[in-house]
């Protein structure tokens, strides 16, 4: 089954998501400034103002899809 699985994966459209999954655009919001921005790490204060945390908007249900891929 796991032989199967990797031979329909490879060169499909799957192959291409696991590349896009592992690298996910991650979006923060400071509810301080009320900014939208792109943050490199989960926790990063805000780029304009300083305040911690930020809201993720974007990025953490690509880490959550990743976890079952695997
Ligand atoms: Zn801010």
């Amino acid at each position: 089954m796991r032989f199967c699985f990797e031979s329909v994966v490879a060169g499909s459209i799957a192959e291409g998501a696991r590349l896009e999954i592992e690298q996910p655009e991650a979006l923060g919001w400071c509810s301080a400034c009320q900014q939208l921005m792109h943050i490199e790490q989960r926790f990063e204060v805000c780029a304009h103002c300083g305040h911690f945390p930020l809201e993720i908007r974007q990025g953490e249900q690509m880490r959550i899809k990743y976890l079952e891929v695997l």
